[in-house]
């Protein structure tokens, strides 16, 4: 017997709206799943927070078999479960950190049907005990989340992911195979249909324009950036954040900073008064698991509203009311940059992601991967080839630093979605290019005057002296080395030291000069210096004057619909918001999960709006399906009705 298709498609939505509690599917979700429960296999590039763990876990309950999921990390396959398991998914993992008792118990009930979605990490696969139970095992799809994972090309390779292929080619009956990522670029995606030796899979590739995101870039001097940095976090005390940060040692530096200062500067401004516990956490891959799984645990639970973190920290983390992303210095690409910037606004409400960075983030970026550390497996050659790609990576995101166009239409382009924003459209989302105004200086001949100068003292001084050189210094250092009589003496002298500064970091960053290591760093020609000799050389240097005040997130978004996110914030909701949450965090506490796992920020600022009374008007809560009303229904409502008195 087949089922139609308009059947099928009428299932899932069912499915969507009882278990998951949403109205409509979003752009993706209907075809990936119409093709899964088809027996296709499918292949689903969505951004970060676009739900792409609905795609198999409605397949999960409609299909016959099993749904396994590959997923990277072990250590929020708790969450994921407990999320599964609280809107009524009958969901299990295995992982290493369970005995085999723990295991067996998981398989037999996978066996007997009293599991329909089972989590796994990559490495499981490998194991004899794992093989055993998925050949005699009934699975109808293997789903792989972050599957980008399997591609050399991307910034998350892990090699365990290269075992996915094989596993499923032993299994006697094949399964249907789908995968996901929100790494959108062509070479990874081919990779993964490889890889994974995807067949003939429907490939759905939705928008990459989080339109709830504002993007927001500045360029701060490495002294600065701590102190804008506690200055954000004391001015947003009551929300969530991560801060990225390009080495371990600075995330456990800042989040110091963080702590010591941000009471301060909450008292200051006479806010509520500081408690004890910290602010900020910091995570990364040299901690003991021990205190890094603590802070994961902490940050997830909202026990500390912040976590300072290497790039180790948050792939799969799904905790929804992150509501901003600070980035402390410039990623090494686009990719990692969007990925990391996206988790915030998970639940779609208004969210800020700031880049902070300076030449010297560039220059860093740039060293680290001249000298990186090679990768054995690969050939001299291949190596070459792969340093290349990531230069280009590179140059991208410096691009993305320097850019005064939409910074929403920069992604999308890089994205391969060039169109999707129509030219003078305002972004929806809103960042800081579209709301600040821009002049380009054209600095050529600050330029070339530099290089020749650089060229006149035998590039063996630091930027110091050629500054002083330039701008036709009398010092006595200048003068006794006879560096006054080099041609280019002077020639800069009516133009500002600051502005020769930024001009010559410009050109470092850029790749028309270097500077060496050291104590005493010289200045050199770099790989481009050449250009700066020929004639036709043109040189810009954007300066940007920004909106004032820096608005909070929530008001930055005038466009989106205003039933979520217009009036309404204010006033009443917003105490009524406030005390739902302070139910919603009891209510955590009480089973032990982290609070988004109960409700979102989004279902409870919409619990706020339609205020419900009965529990057809609580079902039409967004996100609130028939197991979250019978769990949590009635203790919501009451608090609603006590609100109102
Ligand atoms: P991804 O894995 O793509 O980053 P998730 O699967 O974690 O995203 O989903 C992000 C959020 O979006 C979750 O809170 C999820 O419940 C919500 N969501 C998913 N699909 C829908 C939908 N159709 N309508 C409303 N919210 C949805
Ligand atoms: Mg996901
Ligand atoms: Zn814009």
């Amino acid at each position: 017997m087949t089922i139609s298709q308009e059947e099928l498609d009428a299932q899932s939505l069912a499915t969507l709206r009882q278990y998951f509690g949403y109205e409509d599917f979003r752009p993706g979700q209907g075809a990936l799943i119409r093709a899964i429960l088809g027996g296709r296999d499918v292949l689903g590039v969505m951004p970060t927070g676009s739900g792409k763990s609905l795609c198999y876990q409605i397949p999960s309950l409609l299909l016959h078999g099993l749904t396994i999921v590959i997923s990277p990390l072990i250590s929020l396959m708790k969450d994921q479960v407990d999320g599964a398991n609280e809107i009524g998914i009958p969901a299990a993992f295995i992982n290493g950190s369970q005995s085999i008792d723990e295991q067996e118990d998981v398989f037999a009930a996978a066996n007997a049907g009293r599991v329909r979605l089972l989590y796994v990490a990559p490495e499981r696969l490998e194991t004899q005990r794992f093989v055993n139970f998925a050949t005699h095992a009934d699975i109808a799809l293997v789903a792989v989340d972050e599957a980008h994972c399997v591609s050399q090309w991307g910034q998350d390779f892990r090699s365990s992911y290269l075992g996915i292929g094989d596993f499923i080619d032993a299994l006697p009956d094949r399964p249907t195979l789908a995968a996901f990522t929100a790494t959108a670029t062509e070479r990874v995606r081919r990779d993964i249909i490889q890889m994974l030796g995807l067949r003939d899979p429907q490939v759905v590739v939705t928008g990459f324009d989080r339109t709830n995101l504002y993007f927001d870039i500045l360029k701060l001097g490495t002294r600065d950036k701590a102190n804008w940095i506690a200055r954000y976090v004391a001015e947003h005390a009551d929300e969530s954040g991560i801060i990225y940060c390009a080495t371990r040692k600075q995330t456990e530096e800042l989040a110091d900073t963080i702590n010591a200062l941000v009471p301060q500067l909450r008292a200051v401004s006479g806010a509520a008064s500081p408690s004890s516990s910290p602010i900020a956490v910091a995570y990364h891959a040299g901690l003991p698991p021990a205190q890094r799984e603590r802070a994961q645990r902490d940050f997830v639970t909202d026990a500390v509203p912040l976590v300072v973190a290497t790039n180790a920290f948050g792939m799969g983390i799904d905790k929804s009311n992150v509501r901003y992303v600070i980035h402390h210095n410039m990623p090494e690409s686009i990719e990692a940059y969007y990925q990391e910037a996206g988790r915030a606004g998970r639940d779609g409400e208004p969210s800020r992601c700031t880049l902070l960075w300076n030449e010297s983030d560039i220059v860093t970026r740039r060293r680290l991967l001249d000298n990186g550390g090679a990768n054995e497996r690969l050939t001299e050659d291949e190596q070459e080839q792969v340093r290349r790609w990531k230069r280009h990576l590179l140059d991208a995101m410096v691009g993305y630093c320097r850019t005064t166009e939409c910074l929403h239409r920069y992604m999308t382009r890089y994205f391969g979605e060039d169109g999707e924003m129509p030219a003078g459209a305002h972004c929806v989302g809103g960042c800081v290019n579209c709301d600040s105004t821009f002049s380009t200086t054209d600095v050529s001949r600050i330029a070339r005057t530099i290089s020749m100068c650089v060229h006149d003292l035998g590039q063996s001084y630091g930027s110091g002296k050629i500054v002083a050189v330039l701008r036709g210094s009398q010092a006595k250092d200048v003068l006794d080395r006879g560096l006054d009589h080099v041609p280019t003496f002077g020639r800069l002298a009516d133009v500002s030291q600051s502005t020769v500064r930024d001009v010559l970091n410009q050109m470092v960053s850029d790749g028309f000069l270097t500077i060496t290591e050291g104590r005493l760093p010289i200045v050199m020609f770099g790989a481009r210096a050449a250009e700066t000799i020929d004639p036709a050389f043109h040189y810009e240097m954007k300066s940007i004057t920004r909106p004032k005040p820096v608005r909070p997130a929530r008001q930055s978004n005038p466009a989106l619909e205003p039933t979520t996110f217009g009036g309404g914030h204010g006033g009443t909701d917003e105490a009524l918001f406030e005390r739902l949450r302070g139910l919603r965090l009891d209510i955590a506490r009480e089973i032990g999960k982290p609070p988004y796992i109960v409700f979102s920020d989004r279902s409870l600022r919409d619990m706020a709006t339609r205020r419900p009374h009965t529990d057809d008007e609580f079902l039409e809560v967004s996100g609130v399906g028939a197991s979250k009303l019978s769990k949590y229904g009635e203790r919501f409502m009451q608090a609603i009705a006590d609100f109102e008195e």
